[in-house]
């Protein structure tokens, strides 16, 4: 369906084996004519890196990658051909895309039929359970992946593809009003800077937890109305009382890897309030007093990433300039890098990587 040329050969990032090292290797490219119906090519532009590839290239959580498993799952590409025969196209040769972490779900499923694609009995997680966006050309599928509009770089989508769709999400199913109050830990983080801007996007008023004067600046500028740096509270339930009339928080999105985290926000939480779960931390485990979650009509969500809907609108949402990702480009090549820096904490930010 498409004139462009295609090469045989690409280069990706590919791990052998759970636990080594991610290498650079040369990778067949899958031929415009054996595209199956649905299916479609993708040139990449960029991909961004998530904790989760980490994750998927030591093979340290409880549920297990392929191998040998090409990582990445918020990548941008053009879609440069099309699987014949494929059915209600919704997008087409030429266009861009963003692939997600759900890289396929049926839509025909109990959980497709409600909305939650990223439960599907055929779910397949790109750079996970199939090969994923660390590489030059992608076979995706067409009513799966999400179209990038025109005022939107590929640079500033790649990371709200996850990142971005995870909190959007989070904050959507908060059961939140237009001027609640919302708790974001780890508010200057990668997942957190999202966070408050799409928090303020909606109305919400942000209570930002973070520490240093950097993440300070940063949450201040990105519209956070409260700080609490968690390095200087004495009591941060206390604080969270303070500053909401004694009542507490109406939500919290909560993306840390640590169980006091979330012991903690049924502390902050008003009655009725939502603790939005987000992280997917291996091994954590949920230690919340039973007793006040009843108590105070807490209710307890896992949030896990977004359906092709959540995905829109968080993209849709970048396009107009109210959430803009923080990030800094690195190439391809330079991934086993990039882990190494992630694995002892040093990015701030997201990384994104260019395909060149
Ligand atoms: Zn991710
Ligand atoms: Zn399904």
């Amino acid at each position: 369906m498409s004139s462009v040329s295609v090469p045989t050969s690409q280069k990706v990032a590919i791990v052998a084996s759970t636990g080594q090292k991610v290498q650079i290797k040369d990778h067949p490219v899958k031929s415009p004519e054996d595209l199956a119906p649905g299916e479609c090519l993708l040139k990449m532009h960029c991909t961004g890196v998530c904790h989760t590839d980490l994750h998927a290239a030591l093979g340290d959580w409880p549920v297990k990658p392929k191998v040998p498993l090409i990582g990445g799952h918020e990548g941008v590409g053009e879609i440069i051909a099309i699987g014949k025969d494929t059915e209600d196209c919704p997008v087409k040769v030429g266009q861009r895309v963003g692939v997600k972490w759900v890289a396929y779900s049926c839509r025909d499923c109990e959980f497709c039929r409600k909305g939650l694609e990223q439960n599907c009995e055929k779910v397949l997680l790109s750079g996970y359970t199939t090969d994923g966006t660390f590489s030059q050309y992608l076979v995706s599928f067409v009513h799966v992946v999400t179209p990038i509009p025109d005022n939107l770089e590929s640079e500033s989508a790649a990371s709200i593809l996850c990142a971005g769709v995870t909190v959007y999400r989070a904050l959507k199913y908060s059961q939140t009003d237009p001027g609640d109050w919302i708790v974001i830990p780890g508010a200057g983080g990668g997942l957190g800077h999202l966070a408050v801007q799409y928090a303020r996007y909606m109305g919400r008023r942000v209570i930002a937890i973070d520490g240093g004067e950097e993440k300070h600046k940063l949450c201040m500028s990105l519209g956070a109305e409260v700080w609490i740096d968690f390095t200087k509270s004495k009591d941060i339930v206390a604080d969270i009382k303070k500053v909401t009339d004694g009542k507490g928080a109406h939500g919290a999105v909560v993306t840390t890897a640590s169980s006091s985290g979330y012991t903690q926000a049924v502390d902050y939480l008003r009655d009725g309030g939502h603790l939005m779960a987000v992280g997917l931390p291996a091994e954590a485990k949920l230690d919340a007093s039973i007793f006040f979650t009843v108590f105070k009509s807490i209710t307890i969500h896992g949030s896990y990433v977004g359906n092709r809907q959540d995905a829109l609108e968080a993209i849709n949402i970048a396009a107009t300039g109210a959430v803009k990702c923080h990030y800094k480009m690195k190439k391809l090549s330079e991934i086993e890098s990039v882990y190494e820096d992630m694995a002892k904490g040093k990015i701030a930010g997201r990384i994104v990587l260019s395909m060149d």
